[in-house]
């Protein structure tokens, strides 16, 4: 492997980390040493790193970084939801939300600056898609977040008790770097949460979600949002590559290992397109064979969108078909959205759009 440097370490997970260090002649057992440093105590200077001897501190800085995405702007909505626009080295800007509720705290992060796949109701998508994120601006994200909200708490304990990859990106089109950045977040020595309070959000990457499972199996959610393909072609295109009986295919393999386990389908509400009963009762015989959660979104506007949101007595109508039908049904609280942080309002700051079409390869 071709080494760029300097190595950020936060994008390391900790077979990594030890090769790195095997690299520079050190024993593999230095790494559960450094490890805690960056993410549990989010320290940044080697030589603060009390457990390492002076010399390898000193080795460590001639080739490695711990380098954290910078804040751009900080924006608070009075519902406690905070948005972060993070600058990234390169001059493109993401968006990460923090998001807190009673009984959690949840981080929303990026995968990649903007996003390919061109959802018809998502501002992301209007954006166009730059790159993907590298696994330490997907970690770094969290390390800013998690240790932001630390010292302004003057708290030693952890904040961030969740974390979704629902912000900006496709996911699994970038497995190759949330892989590993899942990793670190999963590392009792890194970030320590469960696999249940890690979920990966996608459109229906099919291939990926085989991959995503044996990387990690995290809580998973799908972007349904349609009930027949037809529907679904047109506000989620990448349903024309993998339509909607190859998705559930994929996401009962996905659960087929834990009977406990349910893919949450995400169904944002759009009035007069989506939300009829007949299309609830079609969305509760399409998921009866796969043991889901379905949480419905009340479509979050955005500037030249032409969707409008269905009205609350609609939305309680569909979830009202779907709970007699036996499905689990929740309606997603709002959040965020006085400052364009709720779900499909994230844009980021996107240089340069590269590709704005389904991808033909999507891996
Ligand atoms: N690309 C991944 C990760 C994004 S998650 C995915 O598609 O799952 C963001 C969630 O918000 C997705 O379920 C997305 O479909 C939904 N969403 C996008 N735009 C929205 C909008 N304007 N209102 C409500 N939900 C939206």
């Amino acid at each position: 492997m071709a080494a760029s440097y300097p190595v950020n370490l936060l994008g390391l997970d900790r077979p990594a980390l030890e090769a790195y260090l095997a690299a520079m002649g050190e024993r593999a057992f230095r790494a559960q040493q450094i490890f805690p440093w960056l993410h549990q105590r989010g320290v940044r200077d080697f030589a603060a790193m009390s457990n390492i001897s002076k010399a390898l501190a000193a080795r460590l800085a001639e080739s490695a970084v711990v380098a954290v995405p910078e804040m751009a702007a900080e924006h608070l909505s009075d519902d406690g939801t905070r948005k972060w626009i993070l600058r990234l080295a390169d001059g493109n800007a993401i968006e990460t939300v923090f998001i807190p509720e009673a009984e959690r705290a949840t981080l929303c992060i990026s995968s990649q600056v903007g996003c390919a796949l061109d959802c018809a109701f998502c501002a992301t998508a209007k954006q166009g898609f730059n790159r993907n994120l590298t696994a330490s601006e997907i970690v770094g994200q969290v390390w800013f977040a998690e240790h932001r909200l630390r010292a302004e708490r003057g708290a030693s304990e952890r904040v961030i008790s969740n974390v979704v990859f629902m912000g900006m990106g496709e996911p699994l089109l970038n497995m190759k770097e949330v892989g590993p950045a899942i990793h670190v977040l999963l590392d009792d020595l890194g970030y320590g949460l469960s696999r249940r309070r890690v979920t990966v959000s996608t459109a229906g990457v099919v291939p990926a979600l085989d991959r995503l499972h044996e990387v990690a199996p995290v809580s998973l959610a799908v972007s349904l949002h349609a009930p027949d393909d037809a529907l679904r072609d047109r506000l989620v295109p990448l349903n024309q590559k993998y339509p909607i009986a190859e998705l559930l295919a994929a996401c009962r393999r996905y659960v087929a290992h834990d009977a406990r386990r349910r893919v949450t389908f995400e169904y944002a509400m759009l009035a007069g397109v989506n939300d009829s009963v007949a299309q609830a009762r079609a969305l509760a015989r399409l998921l009866r064979t796969v043991p889901a959660k379905i949480n419905l979104i009340p479509f979050n506007p955005f500037p030249g969108t032409s969707f409008e949101r269905s009205a609350d007595a609609v939305i309680d109508r569909f979830r009202d078909t779907l709970l007699a039908a036996g499905l689990v049904t929740v309606t997603r609280r709002t959040r965020g959205d006085s400052i364009r942080a709720a779900c499909g309002q994230l844009a980021g700051v996107v240089k340069e759009r590269v590709r704005r079409v389904v991808p033909i390869h999507a891996s």
